[in-house]
């Protein structure tokens, strides 16, 4: 199914600030929250839809990166949000926006929303990219460093990932509710369970591995596609594959930074490339036929009798795909005429001989002036 735009999701404009975002989220998180719609499919779908529409644009760096590169910016669904968020996700990183309304107190049935959830952090790193790889798009293999679920206690934290009990004082929802009675009626405050700092669970005995931390430092090859068109400092998230959290909790995303190699003959400007022909005078003045390298390799392409100086040829589809899949840019190469700074005796005396030609300047060949010619170049 086609993705639907992140800022008509929420239903608000380009230029919405944070809290009309939240505000717009808040709203149809409570009209599609899955204890008013149970068992409704398609309401579960516009909850999952609009909290993962809500998770990039109440995120600068990501709302940044969505408004100039659209979904393809957000990495191609490797797992976190992009291949589904789990209604698990969506209260562990969201839980907080019911928790700030009076009056319904019930939301996040079962404690389901309650206990705090670890996040491990983002984890960062620089993909370098050549134009031809950039061409075509690209699958890296790259070796990381990061934390991942000690294997000793399965990320638990606890000796043989056993040794710990349900927190006594919250029964385990990680959170304590008291009833006080104002003059207003009964008032119901919900906080962290002080006991278990939100987790749950006390450990009994620690992991002597990690400390009872529940990470351990790892390497990892981690392969990432990246997709056609990308540039220089785009990055691409890839949710869930970053560093591990304290204790088994949601993992941090994988961020990858695009760097662009430079090449050696052409340059990028948006989608095209650019390239500079050089090509000697008789050539120009009798046609040739030269070679333009591209990203995939050299073609040939003609160059006209009389082509003037400062013509821009054209190679259409011969630049680089568009991140978004809108088509594919142009290769533009500019005629330059080169011109010999030391001439042997017999060169000097072939180019005094065409000084002695009439047609050899500017004007003799037909009446146009100079100066309309210029014009002509840049039509
Ligand atoms: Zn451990
Ligand atoms: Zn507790």
């Amino acid at each position: 199914m086609e993705k639907r735009d992140y800022y008509e999701v929420l239903g608000v404009s380009k230029n919405a600030d944070a809290a009309a975002i939240k505000k717009a989220y808040r709203k149809l998180a409570l009209q599609y929250h899955p204890d008013k719609n149970p068992g409704d499919k398609e309401a579960e779908e516009k909850f999952k839809e609009a909290a993962e529409a809500y998770d990039v644009l109440s995120n600068e760096e990501k709302r940044r990166r969505y408004d100039q590169f659209g979904h393809a910016g957000m990495g191609s669904g490797a797992g976190g949000f992009g291949g589904g968020m789990s209604m698990d996700d969506i209260f562990s990183h969201f839980g907080d926006i019911f928790g700030s309304f009076g009056g319904f107190g019930g939301f996040g049935g079962g404690g389901r929303s309650a206990r705090r959830v670890n996040r491990g952090t983002n984890l960062r790193v620089r993909v370098k990219m050549s134009l031809k790889e950039i061409a075509t798009g690209i699958e890296k293999k790259i070796k990381v460093k990061k934390y991942v679920a000690c294997e000793h206690c399965k990320g638990t934290g606890a000796k043989n990932g056993t040794s710990f009990s349900t927190c006594s004082t919250c029964g385990g929802s990680g959170q304590v509710t008291r009833v006080q009675n104002t003059i207003l009626g009964a008032m119901q405050t919900t906080s962290t369970c002080p006991t278990c700092q939100g987790e749950g669970k006390i450990i009994n005995d620690k992991c002597t591995y990690c400390n009872g931390e529940g990470v351990q430092m790892s390497e990892e090859v981690i392969t990432i596609n990246i997709p056609a068109g990308v540039a220089d400092g785009m990055q691409l998230s890839l949710g869930g594959r970053g560093n591990a959290a304290r204790r088994g909790g949601v993992n941090g995303d994988l961020i990858v930074m695009i760097e662009e190699e430079e090449h050696p003959d052409l340059l990028r400007d948006g989608n095209d490339l650019l390239y500079n022909v050089f090509v000697g005078y008789p050539e120009v003045v009798l046609g040739e036929t030269v070679e333009i390298p591209t990203v995939d390799g050299k073609v040939k392409v003609k160059i006209e009798p009389g082509t003037q100086p400062g013509k821009i040829l054209r190679l259409r589809g011969k630049g680089l795909p568009d991140v978004n899949g809108y088509g594919k840019g142009d290769l533009l190469a500019k005629v330059n005429v080169w011109i010999p700074k030391n001439l042997s005796k017999e060169d000097k005396k072939l180019v005094e001989k065409m000084k002695e030609g009439e047609g050899f300047h500017p004007g003799a060949s037909d009446k146009k002036s100079f100066f309309s010619k210029v014009k002509d170049f840049f039509e």
